[in-house]
C-alpha cells in the first residue's frame, strides 16, 4: 500500500466538502469517481469543480491542460457499488451517524480488504464507524477543511483500530494532494471542532441575546482577534446543518452541558436557513 502509487479513488457525497476532495485527488493525477445519491447533486458538483478550477487557473497557480486533464479523470455515478475497485474511499456524507453506519457497512462489503476507508467526519466517533467495516485497520478519519482546495490542513484521525500502515499510507496521501497532515487521537471533535464549534456557538447565543448585531460580532472577532473571517460568516460557510449536527454530538458524547446547541442556531436550520448552500444563513446569499 504505497500513497505515491495510488491510482484510483472515490469520493461518496457531492456536497460542499464532496466536491473538494475529489478535486485535489483529480489534480494530483488519480481517477476519481465522485458518488452521490442526487443526480443534482452530481451536476452541481462537476460545475463547481470546473469553477473552481478556473479560479486556479486566473491566479496563475494552475495550467489550463493540467485542469482539463483533472476534469478528465472525475467520473460520477449514483451507486455506491462505483466505489468497489477504488484504492482509497473518502466519505463525505452529511454528518449522520446512522448514515455514515449504513455506507460504510455496504462499502465494506464492495471494495478488497486492501482499500483504505476514510471518513471526513467533523465530529463522529472513527472508532464507532470503523465497527461497521469488516477490516476496522484499514479505517481512518480524513478531516479535511473548508475550502478543500484552498486549505492546507488535513486532520487525520486514528481509531482504536486503525493499523499503523493505514496511518502512514494516509498521511502520504495528503502530502501527495499537496496538504500539511497533522494526527489526532479519536475524540468527540477531534481537536479543530472541539474548539472552534464551541466559538461558533457561543457566537449565536451572542446574537440570540442581543449582545450585538451580526456584522459586529464579525468584526470583533476579526479585527480584535485578526481571526480572517468572523464566526457567523464562517458558520454560514460550513452549513449551519452541519454546525448543529456538530455540536449534538459534541454535547451528547462529551456530556457536559457547556456544549448545549444554541437554540437560535436550532431555529435558523429547522427554517431551512442553512448558510451559503441554501441561500441565506446569518447573512443573504441570494445575489451570490
Ligand atoms: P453537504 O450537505 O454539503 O453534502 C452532502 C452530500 O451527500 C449531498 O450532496 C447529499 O446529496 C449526499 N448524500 C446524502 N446521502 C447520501 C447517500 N446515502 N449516498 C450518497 N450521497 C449522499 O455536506 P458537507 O458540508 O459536504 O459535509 C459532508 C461531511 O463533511 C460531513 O460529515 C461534515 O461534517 C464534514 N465536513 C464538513 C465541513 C464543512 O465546512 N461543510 C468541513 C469539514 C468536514
Amino acid at each position: 500500500m504505497n500513497a505515491n502509487k495510488l491510482q484510483t479513488g472515490s469520493v461518496v457525497g457531492a456536497g460542499t466538502m464532496g466536491n473538494g476532495i475529489a478535486h485535489v485527488l483529480a489534480l494530483a493525477g488519480i481517477d476519481v469517481t465522485l458518488i452521490d445519491e442526487s443526480a443534482d447533486a452530481l451536476e452541481a458538483a462537476r460545475a463547481k469543480i470546473e469553477k473552481n478550477l478556473s479560479r486556479q487557473i486566473a491566479k496563475n497557480r494552475l495550467e489550463a491542460a493540467e485542469a482539463r486533464a483533472a476534469l478528465d479523470r472525475i467520473a460520477t455515478a449514483t451507486d455506491l457499488s462505483a466505489a468497489a475497485s477504488a484504492g482509497v474511499v473518502v466519505e463525505a456524507v452529511p454528518e449522520n451517524r446512522d448514515l455514515k453506519l449504513a455506507i460504510f457497512s455496504r462499502l465494506g462489503e464492495l471494495c478488497a480488504d486492501t482499500t483504505v476507508l476514510a471518513s471526513n467526519t467533523s465530529s463522529i466517533s472513527i472508532t464507532e464507524i470503523a465497527t461497521a467495516v469488516p477490516m476496522p485497520g484499514r479505517f481512518i478519519g480524513m478531516h479535511f477543511m473548508n475550502p478543500v482546495p484552498l486549505m492546507e490542513l488535513v486532520e487525520v484521525i486514528r481509531g482504536l483500530d486503525t493499523d499503523d500502515e493505514t496511518v502512514v499510507f494516509t498521511l502520504d496521501l495528503c502530502r501527495r494532494l499537496g496538504k500539511t497532515p497533522v494526527e489526532v487521537n479519536d475524540y468527540p471533535g477531534f481537536v479543530s471542532n472541539r474548539i472552534l464549534m464551541p466559538m461558533i456557538n457561543e457566537a449565536v447565543y451572542c446574537l440570540m441575546e442581543g449582545v450585538a448585531e451580526a456584522e459586529a460580532i464579525d468584526a470583533v472577532m476579526k479585527l480584535g482577534m485578526n481571526h480572517p473571517m468572523g464566526p457567523l460568516a464562517l458558520a454560514d460557510l460550513i452549513g449551519l446543518d452541519t454546525c448543529l449536527f456538530i455540536m449534538r454530538v459534541l454535547h451528547r458524547d462529551l456530556g457536559d452541558g457547556k456544549y448545549r446547541p444554541c437554540p437560535l442556531l436550532a431555529k435558523y436550520v429547522a427554517a431551512g436557513r442553512l448558510g451559503r448552500k441554501s441561500g441565506r444563513g446569518f447573512y443573504d446569499y441570494s445575489d451570490a
